[in-house]
């Protein structure tokens, strides 16, 4: 049987494993994801949970109500523990809307308004959250972030202005503490986004400090073009979900640049597109071995 979402965190937790998170914005993302962890799941014998996240963007895509019965339809028919997320969601409406509709968990950002405003914005979601869960016996996990991790899911040249400043765990502690979440995010040295110039550094005893003064499940941004070593140490110190978004968009264009340059009279989607489903996967497995601690 499949377990809360909650549950697997908490088994991450005692394993000191982490859950993959990654986004989608069609059909092919979310076949790669789900068969990269399938593919796992077989090789290993154990059912290796992941948890697929929509931005705002990414689900105005995809349809609010379409990837949520995607998901809920591979759930239900292979028994899977595949959950799915809102992922930086940045108003109250929004965050209730993704809850209204069935997702297991939202992502409230307000890292960029006030700290007192974050904080309200945040606490106003979680409150509605447990209204829900109360009201219907569903289960909804709240995350939310302090600090600036940089925003977008692209390539970038160099880190961005004002990104890559570190939590620290007082600051932490008092804003966990004030909105209840179920999850945060620190900024602990990963910024969004692939950085051509250097790879981002992860702080990974700040993340043991705030993980130990917290006490919540502590969740990894900006995870792509990461060192595995950063991972590992990461993961090992309180890490439990990791974020994984520009790597598969990056592996998705060349995939699909590459069918057509080789195929240009090819016009049948399913023959240009199943390189890049398989680009993905291959991504996700790889990803969901190292998070597992899986040689
Ligand atoms: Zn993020």
């Amino acid at each position: 049987m499949i377990k809360k979402l909650r549950e697997y965190i908490k088994d991450a937790q005692d394993k000191s494993v982490a859950i993959g998170h990654f986004n989608i914005s069609n059909l092919e993302g979310l076949h790669g994801i789900y068969n990269g962890a399938k593919k796992l799941s077989d090789e290993v014998g154990e059912l290796v949970p992941v948890i697929i996240g929509v931005s705002e963007g990414e689900e105005k895509f995809a349809g609010l109500a379409e990837v949520t019965a995607l998901v809920k339809t591979i759930r239900e028919r292979d028994n899977y523990p595949i959950f799915l997320n809102a992922d930086h969601h940045s108003s109250f409406e929004s965050v209730k809307a993704c809850i209204d509709i069935g997702f297991d968990m939202v992502i409230i950002d307000a890292a960029k308004l006030p700290h007192a405003e974050n904080i309200a914005l945040t606490k106003q979601c979680v409150d509605y959250a447990h209204e829900v869960i109360k009201n219907t016996g569903r289960d909804i996990l709240v995350e939310a972030e302090l600090g600036f991790i940089g925003s977008g899911s692209d390539i970038k040249e160099s880190i961005p202005e004002g990104a890559g400043i570190l939590t620290t765990p007082s600051d932490a502690k008092d804003f966990v503490d004030a909105t209840g979440i179920d999850l945060f995010a620190p900024s602990v040295g990963s910024i969004h986004g692939l950085i051509k110039s250097g790879k981002p550094h992860i702080d990974a005893d700040l993340v043991k400090k705030i993980a130990e003064i917290t006490q919540v499940p502590l969740v990894l941004h900006g995870g792509s073009g990461l060192r595995d070593e950063d991972f590992t140490n990461a993961i090992k110190s309180g890490i439990c979900i990791v974020h994984i978004n520009s790597e598969l968009r990056l592996a998705y264009r060349d995939a699909v640049d590459k069918a057509i340059d080789a195929n240009p009279n090819e016009i049948t989607p399913a023959k240009l597109l199943t390189p890049a489903v398989e680009a993905i996967e291959k991504i996700v497995e790889s990803r969901l071995k190292l998070f597992n601690h899986i040689n």
